[in-house]
């Protein structure tokens, strides 16, 4: 009798544990070109462009298997993918964990689901390869070296400084001018070393006030050899703005600002040829378009207002 009731249970509980595996599974299975949210991900964005993204409660997401800047601001989170560092289109891949069906019984690595994007070079048609003149050069680079080398380095801390009570408010062009150089077009220096433009020019003759972009608290306001006068404001949440080139600073380290608050006046300090205002968005020490960040950004900072 006891054997019976043995040999019956050594048929019946592989298939019992068979089934507790596929309900709880502990494989990660990939499964391509999901569609989580209702604003679908692109499959081609331009280099320093954004991405909105749905909250997954917390979940992280992934781009190359790193996991990349997120906000959370207005109820929705928000990744800035993109910077002005690549040199070449690339295909990434956007991973993220699925929303589980049934969350009590889905282990929640279950399953990741795979998007690739393009990110796309910037393109030649994006402004002219600037060539800096040998004068302004020879100016900037008289000596200095550890001089330049410690004020980069304050400009990198400053910029890594996250602030999680600070929501960000809308945000706003620091001065209405055209735009005279765009993001991520090719730089050239006399020393052969080529770079992207990680900010927008925006026209402004010398002495032209210059606003805050959005509401914040000026995170370092300095006379520097490369930048020139430079304000740097702290939007909150990993995001930040850049002021280059003034001819005036009008606000202290740590002062909070009002979007729409004079910073200071337009210059042709640093290194620079002609007087216009050099203006960055960073978004968690990524350079992103400050012109595709304040589109976009408008969108979803104006209906949290209604
Ligand atoms: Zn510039």
């Amino acid at each position: 009798m006891t054997e019976v009731i043995w040999n019956k249970i050594g048929v019946v509980l592989p298939t019992v544990l068979a089934a507790a595996l596929q309900l709880f599974p502990s494989h990660e299975i990939l499964r391509e070109d999901f569609a989580p949210i209702s604003q679908p991900i692109p499959h081609i964005m331009p280099v320093g462009g954004l991405i909105t993204l749905p909250s997954l409660s917390g979940k992280a997401w992934f781009l190359n298997r790193t996991p990349f800047s997120r906000i959370e601001a207005f109820g929705k989170d928000y990744a800035v993918i993109g910077t002005t560092t690549p040199r070449h289109s690339a295909v990434y891949s956007v991973e993220a964990p699925s929303r589980p069906q049934w969350p009590l019984l889905q282990h929640p690595t279950q399953m990741i689901s795979v998007h690739h994007l393009t990110i796309d070079k910037p393109g030649k048609d994006d402004g002219r390869d600037l060539r800096l003149p040998a004068n302004v050069w020879k100016r900037v680079n008289e000596d200095h070296d550890d001089k330049k080398r410690l004020q980069s380095e304050k400009v990198r801390l400053a910029i890594s400084e996250i602030q999680e009570d600070i929501v960000p408010s809308c945000f706003q062009k620091p001065v209405d001018n055209i735009v005279t150089s765009k993001y991520s077009s090719p730089r050239n220096l006399p020393n052969g070393r080529f770079y992207l433009h990680s900010g927008v020019d925006l026209r402004a003759r010398t002495g032209t006030m210059i606003y805050a972009a959005a509401d914040g608290v000026v995170q370092l306001a300095e006379h520097m050899i490369v930048p020139g006068r430079i304000v740097i404001l702290n939007h909150g949440q990993g995001l930040m703005t850049r002021y280059l080139h003034l001819n005036e600073i009008l606000v202290k380290e740590g002062q909070a600002v009002k979007a729409g608050q004079p910073v200071g006046r337009a210059g042709s300090t640093g290194r620079v040829q002609a007087a216009h205002l050099h203006w960055d968005v960073i978004w968690k020490k990524q350079y992103g378009d400050p012109l595709a960040f304040q589109r976009h950004w408008l969108k979803y900072c104006s209906l949290s207002r209604i």
